[in-house]
């Protein structure tokens, strides 16, 4: 009976199709997140996955052991059909990577060590020399600074166009892209976007970018979007006619502050690029971290559904203050463009918003520094309520020109609302507003 009896349960290799159906009935993802994936039979009927620390993985047989290697070198196409080596796979990842391609609808997910390694060996597995990526601004700026900075060190340059961009504006854009891509002898390599941007919480017309990409270049040519501000709860972006989503899984999916950590998702012709360059380069994430996400990943819905709910809250109290000049949170727009395109793409406005505080940095300072149970550091998605100034912070680098057209200014507070209680919350605002 034991594992190690020729009878005995074979180790696991792929994540073992589970249930996703009851009768005609499709499990949604926050069910599916207790089991997908895991089969207790292959680890002593331990109810939860073990953290499997490995570097390596015996092969069953020699010929197994070739076969798996085909698949990692891509000498076979599809991934490999084994564990071989803890840069390349591992139980927990594997089991991760199923479960959050559940959320977005997509064929394969990929974990990474952060998000910006997700977000760059994404860039590096699809941009050659002379290529063009068409993007959307303001973006995270490492993202930003790794386009502008990095890949441009490799000959891929780049034309970027306002979040809220139209469909006349966005064929204007594509139009551009491909007459630089010509020039320089390259392609357009992909169309990258981030919706809602930050700070602004400008959204993106993922629609109007998929018709435009669709005119302008056909479907070879990628859309991959940043959702780790509204997803996976409140925005499936694939549904919008995005072909790869990126999170960072530091924020909302991890959800505690307490790891870092990264994921691109999509239909495996997308993937496989990808999951080659990161065979070849590392920066998958480690097994702690995997099963710490799975972990997470039970509960995201819940701790997702109530900031919501808290923001609403708290964002409904704020609108009212005096010493509020206005909020950017996504569930109060007064743009009907905006409107549009969140009611078409957004099943809710999220937890993250601005606050715009009466006066300048002074009293935005003084808003921080008085904040008793919001905790003053950069970050989102965490059980705990966090506050930052961006304009002295996080864009602290940013140019003051470009600060003012993306209306970064020295009142705008960023608060990301937790899961503590809803009334807690505006109590401390109450208190650090007077205090203002
Ligand atoms: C935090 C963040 C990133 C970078 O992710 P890390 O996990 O910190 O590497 C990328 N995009 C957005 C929108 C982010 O908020």
């Amino acid at each position: 009976m034991s594992d190690n009896s020729e009878s005995g349960p074979t180790p696991a290799r792929k994540p073992k199709a589970a249930v996703t159906m009851i009768g005609n009935r499709p499990l949604s993802p926050a069910t599916m997140m207790m089991g997908h994936g895991y089969d207790p039979v292959l680890s002593e009927g331990s109810l939860k996955a073990p953290i499997f620390l490995t570097s390596t993985f015996a092969f069953p047989s020699a010929a197994e052991g070739k076969r798996f290697f085909e698949g990692i070198t891509g000498k076979v196409p599809g991934g490999t059909e084994g564990l071989v080596y803890s840069r390349f796979n591992g139980p927990n990842q594997q089991i991760l990577e199923g479960r959050l391609a559940l959320w977005d609808g997509a064929e394969e997910a990929l974990c990474f060590s952060s998000g910006m390694t997700a977000i760059c060996v994404l860039f590096m597995a699809f941009a050659s020399a002379g290529d063009v990526i068409v993007h959307s601004g303001p973006l995270y700026a490492a993202s930003e600074g790794f386009i502008a900075k990095t890949l441009s060190r490799f000959g891929v340059t780049y034309v970027d166009f306002p979040a809220g961009a139209t469909r006349d504006e966005l064929d204007v854009v594509m139009a551009k892209a491909k007459t630089q891509a010509a020039s320089q002898g390259g392609k357009v390599a992909m169309v990258y976007l981030e919706s809602p941007a930050n700070p602004t919480n400008a959204l993106v017309d993922v629609e109007a970018v998929r018709d435009a990409r669709d005119a302008a270049f056909g479907p070879n040519c990628p859309i991959a979007i940043d959702n780790t501000f509204l997803g996976p709860l409140w925005c499936r972006p694939i549904d919008q006619g995005a072909d790869i989503v990126v999170y960072s899984l530091t924020k909302y999916i991890g959800g505690h502050s307490d790891l870092v950590a990264g994921s691109i998702a999509g239909a495996s012709k997308w993937m496989t690029p990808v999951r080659m360059l990161r065979n070849t380069m590392g920066g998958i994430a480690d097994p702690n971290t995997a099963w710490m996400l799975m972990r997470s990943l039970e509960t995201v819905e819940l701790r997702m559904t109530r900031a919501g709910e808290n923001a609403a809250k708290v964002c409904k109290w704020l609108a009212a203050h005096p010493k509020v000049e206005k909020l950017g949170y996504l569930g109060m727009i007064d743009d009907p463009r905006q409107q549009d395109i969140f009611d078409r793409h957004c099943t809710g406005a999220g937890s993250t918003f601005s606050l715009y505080v009466k006066g300048g940095e002074a009293e935005a300072f003084r808003l921080l520094d008085n904040l008793k149970i919001a905790k003053l550091a950069v970050s989102l998605g965490g059980t705990e309520t966090l506050a930052s100034l961006p304009a002295a912070m996080t864009h602290l680098s940013v140019p003051d020109a470009r600060k003012a057209q993306l209306g970064i200014t020295d009142n705008l507070v960023r608060v990301s609302i937790g899961i503590e209680d809803a009334d807690d919350l505006i109590a401390d605002f109450e208190q650090a507003l007077a205090a203002v």
